[in-house]
């Protein structure tokens, strides 16, 4: 196992870029099946997930999974999910579940300036809708899968590989509907999902991240009516007024700081990175309470403050209907983001109190889900880390909570643990995914098929009981 990393590892830093001619026989294959993903338009407007899961099924096929293996589950027109089951011979343990959506964003070919839906190579990059957002892992865990069930590989528990559709809006959500009406099909031990990623900072591969929590998207409705009348004569109540003063009082307040398993090894693992005092301030954080001086310093920084806390921030404010006129109506929506398994109903609760007006009317917009944190088990994060160490020796693993929103969610409700983690490495601060010219580095996608294929066959190989080795 050790010396087949190696090989890899050497492999890696030979090959940056990784240039076409240079491929070999799978990643030739995974390449293949990936552009071929990424020219199908499967937005929810008018593109067809159905047409990308029948491509991946006649694939299957191909390779030699039988027909009760391989389940195109389609929902509405132009809808439909993939879940393809690899049987262990001998399970010793529950399936494992890896997970991808092969929907992706709408995408304008005049914001792009090149047609969103052809892949492209140039330079160091994949171009195409998709190739970060995800139908990269798509097109690995399906190649890795094919190339598995052809070498005759025997895993200790079955491998599901499971497409789904609208995880970025719509109707269709795949992961709602497989849990609802095929829970046979995709009951696992756990889930390896999107939502981890590596960071390249000044060329150098430096954080490697493990996502397993999530916050919880809630979104609050603020309103305040008053009798209205002429501008001319003013009323000393006024909604705008109202409302403005409602909404300094949150903008005033801090929901109290919250560390739950994933960000406290977060931190515990980021403050190694850090120079000091900043590295002494993170580890401040950890304390039994957290040290006041250590708050003060984290949550001036935007991107640091939302992991200590929930946050809540007014986002649409909509007042008055003429400009001669007392408003009638003042609203505003507030956007929060919970920590895992708060409960909206509370932190509502605690907003109208640091409103302290009983004629601001508050209600949630919609009831938000709320999903717990999946544990941090050994068996990821010790293979997670023994693998990185040996592809990028300097990345540190880091287990992360995300404050955006993917799939997981259900799937943690429904009791199954998920890990968001992906050996695709990313250049620090590049915003593309969801944008124009979305990208991937080669590398990277070429890594990180390495890299999945040997975490799954960590994760599922038998151990040797004399060496405590897997085999
Ligand atoms: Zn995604």
């Amino acid at each position: 196992m050790k010396s087949l990393l190696l090989c890899f590892a050497l492999f890696c830093s030979l090959s940056f870029p990784v240039a076409a001619a240079a491929l070999d026989e799978h990643q030739q294959f995974t390449l293949d099946l990936f552009k071929q993903l990424i020219e199908i338009n499967t937005t929810q407007s008018s593109g067809s997930t159905l047409e990308a899961a029948e491509l991946v099924a006649k694939k299957l096929r191909q390779a030699g999974f039988s027909d009760e293996d391989i389940h195109v589950i389609k929902m509405a027109d132009r809808k439909a999910n993939l879940v393809v089951r690899l049987r262990s011979p001998e399970p010793s343990y529950g399936p494992i579940l890896l997970l991808s959506h092969i929907d992706v964003v709408e995408a304008n070919p005049e914001d792009w300036g090149k047609d969103p839906f052809t892949f492209i190579t140039e330079g160091d990059h994949y171009y195409g809708r998709g190739t970060m957002d995800d139908k990269n892992e798509a097109a690995i865990h399906i190649a890795n899968l094919i190339r598995m069930k052809q070498q005759g590989y025997q895993p200790n528990r079955d491998i599901i590989v499971v497409l789904t559709a609208d995880e970025e809006g719509g109707p269709n959500n795949g992961v709602m509907y497989l849990l609802k009406h095929h829970r046979d099909l995709i009951e696992a031990d756990f889930v390896i999902n999107e939502g981890g990623v590596g960071v390249i900072e000044d060329g150098k591969f430096t954080i490697h991240a493990i996502e397993s929590a999530q916050k919880i998207y809630q979104s609050f409705q603020l309103e305040v009516t008053n009798p209205g009348g002429h501008s001319s004569r003013p009323e000393k109540k006024n909604a705008i007024y109202q409302l403005a003063r409602a909404l300094l009082r949150i903008d005033d307040f801090q929901f109290p700081v919250e560390l739950n398993e994933t960000t406290r090894a977060y931190f515990e693992a980021t403050a190694q990175t850090r120079t000091e005092p900043e590295s002494s301030l993170m580890r401040g954080l950890l304390q039994t309470p957290p040290a006041e001086q250590s708050i003060a310093h984290f949550e001036k920084i935007s991107s640091v403050n939302p992991l200590l806390r929930t946050t809540c921030i007014a986002t649409q404010v909509e007042a008055g209907h003429a400009e001669n006129a007392l408003p009638q109506r003042a609203m505003a929506k507030v956007n929060c983001r919970l920590m895992p398994g708060s409960d909206f109903k509370q932190i509502m609760t605690v907003l109208s109190d640091v409103i302290a007006d009983n004629e601001v009317a508050i209600e949630p917009v919609f009831e938000g889900l709320s999903s717990d944190a999946s544990p941090l088990s050994s068996e990821i994060v010790d293979a997670v880390t023994s693998i990185t160490a040996v592809m990028w020796p300097d990345a540190l693993v880091v287990p992360s909570m995300t404050t955006g929103a993917t799939d997981a969610l259900f799937f943690r409700n429904a009791g199954m643990p998920v890990y968001g983690v992906s050996g695709i490495f990313n250049t620090a601060g590049e915003t593309r995914i969801h944008g124009r010219d979305e990208r991937i580095l080669i590398r990277s996608f070429h890594d990180g098929s390495v890299f999945l294929d040997q975490l799954v066959r960590t994760l599922t190989s038998p151990l040797d009981a004399t060496s405590g080795q897997t085999l």
